[in-house]
């Protein structure tokens, strides 16, 4: 019986006294770790958790900041505008401006437009054949790329690899299009093109520049795999009524602040390398007999001679012509001219 206490007592001093010091050890560093929490507590604002619920989770970083949840912490903690979530758009914004008070402000939602017009294989032009990793950014670095064009697209789609919104896809000609319906204006595209061929517009914009050559006019002809280059002639220039239009380095560009969307650079362009999405769709211009004085104005600013008319006589506008720009509306002294 006294063998068997003793054996008892014996056992509990092997196991029970090392459980009681882990137990008493767990218990003061759970103490310890309670207090820290408490002294070192980071208070994340609430408004932090309920931006990020607004907000897609795209993480795509076309706020600048790394991630929504960066976001959504420059918001609150950094004052940061509350409108540059692309993917979100108005409604996000919205939603955020109501958690901090604030107001939305406008926001412009944009799309991506590729200025290259020819487009990957089947058009362009190719220098040597690229055998190597499907990556534009990999070949771009193997003597500057396999397409005669330092400027045209190389087909290997980082662009499309990028976009989270499966808004881009090739054409049957090898060509790299863009769904404006599904098109967020991220901005992930543009960042992946290493030919910068891809720029974010405005949505409610529809005539782009169809290239980024930066060659004089015949060595563009030269090596673009399509027909449609800018060679820097400066036609569109001249010819838009707002001058929305530079030129640089043989290369025009939009300025979609000033652009007015009337298309009448898409139609002078020789080369046609400046594409109109409202061609053949925009109202044609009518003159209301009633009202012209045949004063010979609106045939004259028209750019591309669809109205005729004898002075002091009623002058009638060529419909087939007309490319419906409205400068005639804008120019009629007595209001005569409508859009129908
Ligand atoms: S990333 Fe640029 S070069 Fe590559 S496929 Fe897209 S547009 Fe073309
Ligand atoms: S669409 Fe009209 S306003 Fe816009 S750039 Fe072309 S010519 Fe100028």
């Amino acid at each position: 019986m006294t063998f068997i206490l003793l054996e008892s007592v014996s056992m509990l001093n092997t196991i029970g006294i090392p459980v009681l010091i882990i137990g008493a050890l767990g218990l003061i560093f759970g103490l310890i770790l309670a207090i820290a929490s408490k002294v070192f507590e980071v208070k994340i604002d609430p408004r932090v958790e309920a931006i990020m619920e607004a907000l897609p989770g795209a993480n795509c970083g076309a706020c600048g900041a790394a991630g929504c949840a960066g976001y959504a912490e420059r918001i609150v903690n950094e004052g940061e505008a509350i409108n540059k979530c692309a993917p979100g758009g108005a409604a996000v914004a919205a939603q955020i401006a109501r958690i901090m008070g604030k107001d939305a402000g406008a926001m412009q939602q944009k799309v991506a437009v590729i200025h290259c017009s020819s487009g990957g294989h089947n058009n362009t032009k190719w220098k040597y054949n690229y055998d190597g990793v499907e990556s534009c950014k990999a070949a771009v670095n193997i003597a500057g790329g396999p397409n005669s064009c330092s400027w045209g697209c190389m087909g290997l789609n980082d662009c499309q690899k990028a976009c989270q919104f499966d808004a881009i896809s090739v054409d049957a000609n090898g060509m790299r299009v863009i769904d404006f319906n599904k098109c967020t204006g991220c901005g992930a595209c543009v960042r992946a093109c290493p030919r910068n061929l891809i720029m974010l517009v405005p949505i409610n914009r529809n005539v782009y520049i169809k290239c980024s050559s930066k060659e004089k006019g015949p060595d563009a002809k030269a090596v673009c795999g399509s027909t449609h280059p800018c060679i820097g002639c400066g036609i569109c220039a001249k010819k838009c009524p707002v001058q929305a239009i530079t030129v640089e380095n043989n290369l025009a560009r939009i300025d979609y602040d000033k652009c007015i969307n009337c298309g009448i650079c898409a139609t002078v362009c020789p080369t046609k390398a400046i594409e109109d999405l409202l061609a053949g769709m925009r109202k044609k211009a009518e003159i209301n007999p009633e009202l012209c004085i045949g004063c010979t104005i609106c045939a004259k600013v028209c750019p591309v001679q669809a109205i005729k008319g004898e002075i002091k006589k009623i002058h009638e506008v060529d419909k087939d012509k007309c490319i419906g720009c409205e400068q005639c509306v804008a120019k009629c002294p007595k209001k005569a001219i409508e859009m129908i």
